[in-house]
């Protein structure tokens, strides 16, 4: 039987007349890589706040590992790790003290914040002040200082936002190094490719609601288009386009028809991407 790690339910916050997150309510299973995907503003943050226990929710509730985050946030949040968009280091300090630091507010005796800084890729470079680190170094500091403790969940807020492509890709492997120990994961993002990738299972937020919530492969199959893509050419050399939708009932003749009468250069399966189907679902892009 799946037990699940967060368990939500009518979850609501406001900012004044604002509503930010509307009524939500959503599982995630222990172990899995829960994608939150939406668009800026869409309540993310603020979702995570009161996950965290960083913000009291206005309405709803929330259990994390079974505890209800409301009322006992410090026992909730000695058991997660959260690594937020906004760096929030001690730039005066090295990354090791740093990372000393945090394990002691843990009260974690034996911290190897070497073989921490290994597993980022930040090796050799611990005793380095903070300030000296770059945008991704820092990041990945960030990503360090939530694993300290071994979290059991990990909360990650565009984690990889901005940066290169070898801190991003660092980054996911140790997203996914993370579930194979065991943890559960709560990504935001507004990267549909990263969702894609990464999630087990993904959750669209817009305007403080959210749309759909499935696996990746499922969503597709529930809203994406089912068509071939054919690039044909024309007798002065051209190359044009041809869409084939699948399932229709002309499907074979039009197939058939295509390879008989037209010259096929390239021929692929075309797939929604997470970006169609939220364009689909709420009228807006992710962008
Ligand atoms: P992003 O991807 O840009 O981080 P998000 O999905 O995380 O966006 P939130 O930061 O949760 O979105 O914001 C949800 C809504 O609440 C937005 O309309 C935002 O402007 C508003 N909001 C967020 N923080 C505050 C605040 N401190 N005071 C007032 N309004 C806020």
């Amino acid at each position: 039987m799946t037990t699940n790690a967060i368990e939500v339910e009518n979850l609501t916050y406001q900012y004044g007349e604002l509503v930010a997150v509307d009524h939500i309510s959503f599982e995630v299973r222990e172990g899995e890589i829960l994608g939150f995907l939406g668009p800026n503003g869409a309540g993310k943050s603020t979702t995570v706040k009161m996950l965290t226990g960083q913000l009291m929710p206005r309405s709803g509730k929330a259990f994390v590992l079974g505890t209800d985050v409301t009322r006992y946030p410090k026992q909730v949040q000695a058991q997660i790790g959260i690594c937020f968009e906004i760096t929030n280091l001690y730039e005066k300090m090295s990354a090791i003290e740093n990372l000393k630091l945090f394990a002691r507010l843990f009260g974690m005796q034996d911290f190897d914040a070497e073989a921490l800084l290994q597993r980022v890729g930040l090796g050799g470079r611990g005793r380095d002040l903070v300030e000296r680190y770059s945008k991704g170094m820092k990041q990945r500091l960030m990503v360090a200082r939530a694993l300290v403790n071994r979290p059991s969940i990990l909360f990650l807020d565009e984690p990889t936002d901005g940066l290169d492509p070898v801190s991003s890709e660092a980054i996911r492997n140790i997203i996914l190094e993370e579930r194979e120990r065991g943890a559960t994961v709560f990504l935001t993002t507004h990267d549909m490719h990263e969702a894609d990738k990464l999630a087990d299972r993904v959750a669209f937020i817009n305007q403080g609601k959210i749309v759909a919530l499935d696996s990746p492969h499922a969503l597709k199959q529930r809203y994406g288009k089912r068509a071939l893509k054919a690039e044909v050419a024309l007798p002065d050399g051209s190359l044009v386009s041809r869409e084939i939708l699948l399932d229709h009932q002309n499907t074979a003749q039009v197939v058939s028809k295509l390879f008989s009468e037209e010259q096929v250069v390239t021929l692929h399966s075309e797939e929604a991407t997470l970006e169609d189907i939220f364009i689909h679902l709420t009228g807006r892009g992710l962008a």
